[in-house]
């Protein structure tokens, strides 16, 4: 049976509920059904942090579901949940609706029962639901109208603790699923909790398993991971545990620190570090300027190595581009949405330094101008440009069109 935690335990404080997610359990229970908020947003609440999206799980099954809400969608095949959109003021909500899960164990059983080959959606009572969660802080569920928190696994001595615990047997679950070591590392970053011993023990032993998940889910991960806000602190743990071996080429480079120079690991830690702080204090960053600035040193590299067999300036740079992506490939392919950005952000460094004629003014007005000025003004804070250069497009970009000409003069 689970511990059920009372409001002045827990101490989770309403307003950092998403009203949306409220509606959708309050909805579910006038219906007659059990549900919670659950997962990452109760950890986020108890640790006083606004969770950024919301989870909700119940003993109603998708249909049922589905038919209390107007704008819900049936989501994924193998275990299909409810997404419940919500329009406000600003950007939509979507508050995601599980159907209490049984174990794999169990789901096997099920479908040698009835027979019927993959029956996918296999569901359970909760007590199953919170087995099969990975940590035991990410196991609690939150009743926002009663304001209890039900804890199937000591979660909340845990958050007490401020340990990271796996469920169950730990070499089990990371061998069930190896994206679950990633995973330790993320939450250990970015809760600042310590991973239990038993938890941390075969995650070396057991690293290269990591080469077994899709490389698409993978990089879902390492996305994850590098966009959390704690990207410099988990990368180290990363290193720490030994599972940063063949993750990405780019992170290969970065991380073995005989292979990188030292402007190298400079430029990406000041990148990183730079990226924790934009997503820290809530501004947004995307995943290309993300991997524009991870793989900069190398295109560098390849750039000064062009020029140095006869190429000129820019030509060079876009071959280094192409090799620069292409060596990705071969570990991870980082994904063309991404890429186009990154030769955007890539070939808008050379026209920094053109400062003449109409060159600057037409500079201004290309469309991802400020993601290549931020990159610029990174190259200029790690000492590879001059710092007069930024300052002056710091200038230039809030002067008028007068104090623009005089600038133009001045860089003559
Ligand atoms: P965040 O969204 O802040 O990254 P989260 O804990 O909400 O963290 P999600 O990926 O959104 O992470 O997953 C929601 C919940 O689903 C988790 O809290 C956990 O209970 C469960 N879960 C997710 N991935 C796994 C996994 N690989 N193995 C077991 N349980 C998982
Ligand atoms: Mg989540």
């Amino acid at each position: 049976a689970p511990k059920r935690i009372p409001k002045k335990t827990h101490r989770i404080d309403p307003h950092l509920l998403s009203k949306n997610a409220v509606k959708v359990t309050h909805t579910l229970q006038q219906a007659g059904y059990e549900a919670f908020i659950v997962g990452g947003a109760v950890r986020d609440l108890v640790l006083g942090i606004g969770p950024k999206d919301f989870d909700v799980a119940t003993n109603a099954t998708p249909d049922q579901v589905q038919r209390l809400f107007r704008k819900a969608r049936l989501i994924g095949r193998r275990f299909q949940i409810v997404h419940v959109t919500f329009f406000g003021k600003a950007h939509p909500e979507i508050i995601e609706v599980s159907t209490f899960r049984a174990l794999l164990d169990n789901a096997g059983d099920h479908v040698a029962e009835s027979g019927r080959i993959l029956r996918d959606n296999v569901w359970g009572s909760q007590g199953e639901d919170a087995a099969r969660r990975d940590f035991t802080i990410n196991a609690m569920y939150y009743d926002p109208s009663t304001e209890t928190v039900l804890d199937y696994h000591g979660g909340m001595s845990d958050m007490q603790k401020k340990t990271l615990r796996m469920i169950g047997d730990p070499a089990k679950r990371y061998r069930e699923d190896p994206i679950r070591m990633l995973r330790a590392i993320r939450f250990a970053a970015k809760t600042g909790f310590t991973l239990d011993s038993a938890t941390a023990a075969p995650i070396s032993e057991l690293s290269a398993l990591i080469h077994d998940v899709p490389a698409a889910r993978l990089f879902d991960e390492i996305l994850k991971l590098l966009m959390s806000g704690y990207s410099w602190a988990a990368i180290q743990c990363l290193r720490e545990a030994g599972l940063h071996h063949g993750l990405l080429p780019l992170l290969d480079h970065i991380l073995d620190s005989k292979e990188s120079s030292k402007t190298a690991n400079d430029f990406v830690k000041l990148a990183l570090a730079n990226t924790d702080q934009r997503i820290q204090s809530g501004k947004s960053i995307s995943a290309g300027f993300l991997f524009a600035t991870l793989l900069w040193p190398e295109l560098l590299k390849n750039w000064q190595n062009n020029i140095a067999s006869g190429m000129s300036n820019i030509p060079a740079l876009h071959a280094a581009m192409d090799d620069t992506i292409a060596t990705q490939s071969s570990g991870m392919t980082i994904q063309r949405r991404f890429e186009s950005d990154m030769r955007e952000i890539w070939s808008m460094q050379p026209r920094f330094e053109k400062r003449v004629g109409r060159y600057p003014y037409r500079l201004i007005e290309s469309p991802r101008f400020r993601a290549g000025y931020d990159f610029m003004l990174l190259r200029c804070a790690t000492g590879e440009q001059k710092a007069s250069l930024g300052e002056w497009w710091t200038s230039f970009i809030s002067a008028d069109p007068a104090g623009q000409d005089g600038l133009m003069a001045s860089a003559k």
